[in-house]
C-alpha cells in the first residue's frame, strides 16, 4: 500500500450550504504530511537541543539525529560516497546556494521552461537560455549545441526532472551524458520528480540534485542540495556565521569544508528529521506510490480528453512520460473563475496562474488569444479515486454549463 498522509478532517463549506471533504489537487505546490513524518517529529520534540554545539546528552542525541537525517537524504537520492548533503530551506534555497558557488567564469545553460527557482538564480550575463524543447530528443540536442558553442571554462547545465506545469519527465540521464561528454557539470531540479520517481544521482550521473521537503510529504522549511563538494568548498560560505568556521582570529577566518561551510547558524533539525522520515517512507513505497499516481493520472487524462472545450497542455505530446500533473483551460472561462468554482461548488483545491514558470506558461498558451493563465491539478498520496471522478465531473459541468456564480472573477486569483 501507499504511505498514509495525516488524515485530513478538513471539511469544506460549499456555496450551496453543503459541506464536503477537501479534494486536494495541489500536491505539486506542497504535499500533505505523512503519518510517519508526524511521528518522527513528535518523537523528537520533547528532547531536542542544539546541534554540533553542546556536549549535553540532548545535544549529542540531537546531533546524531541531524547527521542520520543527512545520511538518509544521501541514500534517498542514490548519492556517491563523496557527495555531500547540504540542508537548505527548500529547492529555491538549494539552487541559490549552488549559484553562489559557481566559479566566476562559469557559463550556465538552462531551458526557459524551468520553474523560476531554476531559471533565475544564475548570473544573467553568463546564462544561456534554451527555447522550449518539443521532444525529449530535441532537449538533448539543444543542450549539446549550446555546450558546443559555450565559451571556454566551467559550464553548468540546469534541468528539471519533471515540469511543474506539464508533469513531463525530462531526459535527465541523456542530458547528463551530453554534459559529461563536454566536460560540463549538471544540476537536477528534483522538486517535482523526487516525490513521484526514484532519483539516483549516481545512475543518472548528475553532479547535484536539489529538492524540497514540503513537496515530499514533510512540512515546510527543509530541503537539500546534494552532490559534488568541490565547487562548494571553493566558494565563500552561503551563510557566514557560527558553525561555518573552525577558527576566527582578529584578522583571519578559517571556513569549514563540507556541508557545515554553508549551514551557518543553528540548523533546522526538526525540518531535517521530517525530511529524512519522508525520504525513508517514500523509498520504501516507491512502486505502490507510482502505481497509485499513474492509475489516477490515466483516469484523469482520459476523463478530460472527452470534454469539449477543455484543453490540456504539453511540451512533448500525448505519449510523453509524466508525473501526475495536468494543466488545462476551459474555453470561455478564466482560470481564476475555474479554480474559484472548483473550490466553491465541489470542494476541490487546484492552482491557477502561471505556476512560477512564466516563460513556459507563455509558450504553452501562446496560441490562446483569451487566456494567459491556466489551471493545474497535481496528484499525490492525498488524492483518491473519488476525488478524481469528482474533478472530472466538475470540469465537465463547468465546461458545458458554466459556474453557478461569478465568484472571484473580478478579484485576484491565486497568482502568480
Ligand atoms: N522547481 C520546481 C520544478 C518546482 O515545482 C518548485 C516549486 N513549485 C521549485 C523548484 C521551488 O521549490 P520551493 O518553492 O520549495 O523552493
Amino acid at each position: 500500500g501507499i504511505p498514509a498522509t495525516v488524515a485530513t478532517d478538513l471539511l469544506v463549506p460549499l456555496a450551496d450550504g453543503r459541506v464536503t471533504d477537501y479534494a486536494n489537487f495541489d500536491h505539486g505546490a506542497s504535499a500533505p504530511c505523512l503519518e510517519s513524518v508526524r511521528a518522527a517529529v513528535e518523537a523528537a520534540l520533547p528532547s531536542y537541543a542544539s546541534v554540533h554545539r553542546g556536549n549535553g546528552y540532548a545535544s549529542r542525541i540531537t546531533t546524531q539525529w541531524y547527521e542520520r537525517a543527512r545520511a538518509e537524504v544521501h541514500a534517498f537520492v542514490g548519492a556517491r560516497s563523496d557527495d555531500q548533503v547540504v540542508f537548505t530551506r527548500q529547492t529555491t534555497d538549494a539552487l541559490n546556494l549552488l549559484a553562489r558557488c559557481l566559479p566566476s567564469n562559469a557559463t550556465v545553460i538552462v531551458f526557459e521552461t524551468e520553474h523560476h527557482a531554476a531559471l533565475l538564480p544564475w548570473p544573467a550575463e553568463r546564462t544561456v537560455r534554451l527555447a522550449a524543447p518539443d521532444s525529449p530528443a530535441s532537449a538533448v540536442s539543444a543542450v549539446a549545441n549550446a555546450l558546443r558553442e559555450a565559451p571556454e571554462g566551467p559550464r553548468l547545465v540546469v534541468v528539471t526532472g519533471a515540469s511543474n506545469v506539464t508533469g513531463e519527465i525530462f531526459p535527465v540521464a541523456e542530458i547528463a551524458a551530453v554534459a559529461k561528454a563536454h566536460g560540463a557539470r549538471i544540476c537536477l531540479d528534483a522538486a517535482q520528480l523526487a516525490p513521484h520517481r526514484v532519483v539516483d544521482i549516481a545512475a543518472l550521473e548528475v553532479d547535484w540534485v536539489a529538492l524540497s521537503g514540503h513537496k515530499l510529504y514533510a512540512p515546510y522549511g527543509a530541503g537539500a542540495l546534494v552532490g559534488r563538494a568541490d565547487w562548494l568548498n571553493a566558494a565563500n560560505p552561503y551563510l557566514a556565521g557560527g558553525g561555518a568556521t573552525s577558527a576566527v582570529t582578529g584578522d583571519t577566518t578559517v571556513w569549514n569544508e563540507g556541508p557545515s561551510r554553508h549551514e551557518g547558524g543553528s540548523p533546522n533539525v526538526i525540518g531535517a528529521i521530517a525530511l529524512a522520515a519522508a525520504c525513508a517512507a517514500i523509498s520504501k513505497h516507491r512502486d505502490a506510490i507510482e502505481q497509485h499516481e499513474q492509475f489516477l493520472l490515466g483516469r484523469l487524462r482520459d476523463g478530460l480528453a472527452n470534454i469539449p472545450g477543455v484543453k490540456t497542455y504539453s511540451l512533448f505530446g500525448h505519449d510523453a512520460d509524466r508525473v501526475g500533473t495536468v494543466t488545462f483551460t476551459i474555453e470561455g472561462l478564466t482560470s481564476t473563475l475555474v479554480s474559484a468554482a472548483l473550490s466553491a461548488e465541489y470542494g476541490i483545491g487546484v492552482r491557477d496562474g502561471k505556476f512560477c514558470a512564466h516563460l513556459l506558461t507563455g509558450h504553452l498558451l501562446a496560441g490562446d488569444p483569451t487566456s494567459s493563465t491556466a489551471v493545474r491539478a497535481s496528484l499525490g498520496l492525498g488524492v483518491t479515486r473519488e476525488h478524481v471522478e469528482r474533478l472530472i465531473e466538475a470540469i465537465r459541468t463547468l465546461a458545458t454549463k458554466g459556474p453557478k456564480s461569478a465568484y472571484l472573477e473580478s478579484a485576484e486569483g491565486c497568482q502568480p
